[in-house]
């Protein structure tokens, strides 16, 4: 009874927890399919790594282990409540760029989810024989995690609208944060399909619609997210969402989600297939 009762808060607090990413099926997803896009040396270096473990098997550690990452990263709970979400967000300016940190009150800047994965790639790129096992596979972790959370439509903060969706609407009858839908629902509507599944569905671009996603930087990756998901901010708070804006945005979600899978491939050759 003890353990149903468990099970029970488990469940009743998941949403809460998906509530700042990408959840765990959109981040497995794009590992997922990232995965089948690394190069057989790229493979085997990670492998070695992960200690056999996929990428996908590590895609939302970031989000499961908050608190530590949070420290890891040098903040302290002082900061404020919501300052372990920034790391996961990012932010762009009047004429669409991407801001090099998210904007604090009181002209505060602070890193964002680009900048992990850029820092990150370096640190492996450039000085991995000096790292541990561990802060070895935590940049590896913070790469996986923070290229799916970029593309989240949900995690990305406008001028003049730094919600990312975090106030309530209706959906099908029920009050949910706006946000959460970007997080699972979209992604499960109409079927709750697995992240293989998903990924299946998703991996279907032809090799010329593979190198024309994975061209530029990720900076490049950030302004164009950033142009396509502005509009899911034409849902206002207390709008009533239903069958027909699950289908209306979900297009946008997947191809998010496949874009991240590719780019993701992309880095992760980059640095280990060398
Ligand atoms: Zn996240």
């Amino acid at each position: 009874m003890k353990k149903l009762l468990f099970i029970a808060v488990i469940a009743a607090l998941t949403p809460l927890r998906d509530a700042a990413a990408w959840g765990r099926l959109g981040h497995a997803t794009v590992a997922y399919i990232a995965e089948q896009h690394l190069t057989r040396k790229a493979k085997a270096n990670l492998d070695k790594y992960l200690d056999g473990n996929s990428i996908v098997y590590y895609a939302s550690h970031m989000d499961d282990f908050k608190p530590q990452m949070l420290v890891d990263l040098g903040y302290t709970p002082a900061n404020g409540p919501r300052m372990h979400m920034l790391p996961h967000t990012f932010s762009v300016g009047e004429d669409g760029e991407v801001l090099r940190g998210n904007r604090l009150p009181g002209d505060k800047v602070l890193a964002n989810c680009l900048y992990y994965v850029e820092q990150s790639a370096d640190r492996l790129k450039n000085h991995i024989r000096e790292m541990d096992d561990s802060t070895r596979m935590a940049c590896i972790q913070i790469i996986v995690h923070s290229l799916g959370d970029m593309h989240c439509p949900g995690h990305i903060r406008y001028p003049g609208n730094q919600t990312i969706g975090y106030f309530n609407v209706v959906l099908k009858g029920s009050e949910i944060r706006y946000h959460t839908i970007w997080d699972t629902p979209i992604l499960q509507a109409p079927h709750p399909w697995s992240f293989s599944d998903l990924a299946y569905l998703l991996d279907r671009c032809t090799e010329e619609e593979q190198a024309a996603i994975t061209a530029g930087d990720i900076y490049d990756w950030g302004r164009e997210s950033a142009a396509v998901s502005k509009c899911i901010y034409d849902v206002k708070e207390g709008d009533e969402l239903g069958h027909d804006f699950l289908m209306k945005y979900k297009p946008l979600a997947e191809a998010q989600l496949t874009k991240a899978g590719y780019r993701l491939a992309k880095i992760l050759n980059d640095i280990f297939g060398r």
